[in-house]
């Protein structure tokens, strides 16, 4: 691409009066949204960074750290731009890592599938909106925790570590405990304290594009991302950079975490 293909601007926004800019450098011409995923994950890795800053600021410390994957049995629920992100960085692995990693994605798969959890957990999603926002709390609590309690590790941990970390699922790059790590191995609601971001940049990637085929089963869990990418042809629509920045920022205002951003600017 020459230089005439990009866009280059800077977007300011405050959260919770802590300012946060953006240089971003973007395709001029429209897009898939998977070629704005790097961007996306550096202005995420700033917002995370941003209320890393506020808990440190309470006193509070980070406890999360490299070979401590306790974490990654969990359930991860990732934007359907993210379910095409990762079946092509596995189809770009070398062998026999590739062999290695997808059969790790069936056994997870089949194993979640032999115990009705992804239909349960879609059913709890579908139904969710109208239960008593406590009933569906504490059944989606109930739901994750199953999940964790099968011990499935991420097809990506390896070590105990993630072996994709640059290209890791925003989600991941939000999920930060302050409690001691030794409680992640049998979390509750209670024994953690997980980092309340002021703004969560992987919910409005989750609403940015949706795939018809993947929405019908819910929202995606990391460990189905390979049959879903495979079962539903990506269908996406192109953007320029600026549409996408653009709708990103609107969808990150425009839900519940809209009333931490007090100002959004963007000039180029
Ligand atoms: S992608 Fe990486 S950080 Fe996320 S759950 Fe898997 S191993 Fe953990």
């Amino acid at each position: 691409m020459s230089e005439s293909d990009w866009v280059s601007g800077n977007i300011g926004i405050r959260v919770k009066g802590i300012p946060l800019e953006f240089d971003l450098t973007v395709p001029a011409a429209p897009v898939k949204p998977q070629r704005m995923l790097p961007i996306f994950q550096q202005m995420a890795n700033s917002m995370v960074a941003a209320g890393v800053e506020v808990i440190e600021g309470e006193g509070k410390k980070i406890s999360c750290k490299a070979h401590c994957g306790a974490c990654c049995r969990q359930a991860v629920p990732i934007s359907d731009v993210e379910v095409y992100h990762i079946a092509d960085l596995v189809s770009r692995m070398p062998e026999p890592r590739q062999s290695e990693v997808r059969a790790r994605f069936d056994a997870a798969a089949r194993h979640f599938k032999s115990i009705g959890w992804y239909d349960r957990f879609s059913e709890h999603q579908a139904k969710a909106p109208d239960m008593e926002p406590d009933a569906a709390r504490s059944e989606g609590v109930k739901l994750v925790l199953e999940y964790f309690h099968e011990g499935v590790p991420c097809p990506f941990l390896e070590d105990e570590s993630c072996s994709i970390h640059p290209d890791r699922p925003v989600v991941c790059r939000e999920y930060l405990v302050t409690t001691p790590s030794e409680n992640c191995a049998n979390p509750t609601p209670e024994s953690i304290d997980g980092v309340e971001l002021l703004i969560k940049p992987s919910k409005a990637l989750k609403r940015l594009n949706r795939n018809k085929g993947i929405e019908s089963h819910g929202m995606p869990i990391l460990t189905r991302a390979l049959e879903l990418a495979e079962m539903y042809p990506e269908n996406f629509e192109s953007k320029s950079g600026p549409e996408w920045v653009k709708d990103l920022f609107s969808t990150l205002a425009g839900n519940e975490q809209g009333e931490n951003i007090d100002a959004a600017a963007s000039r180029s």
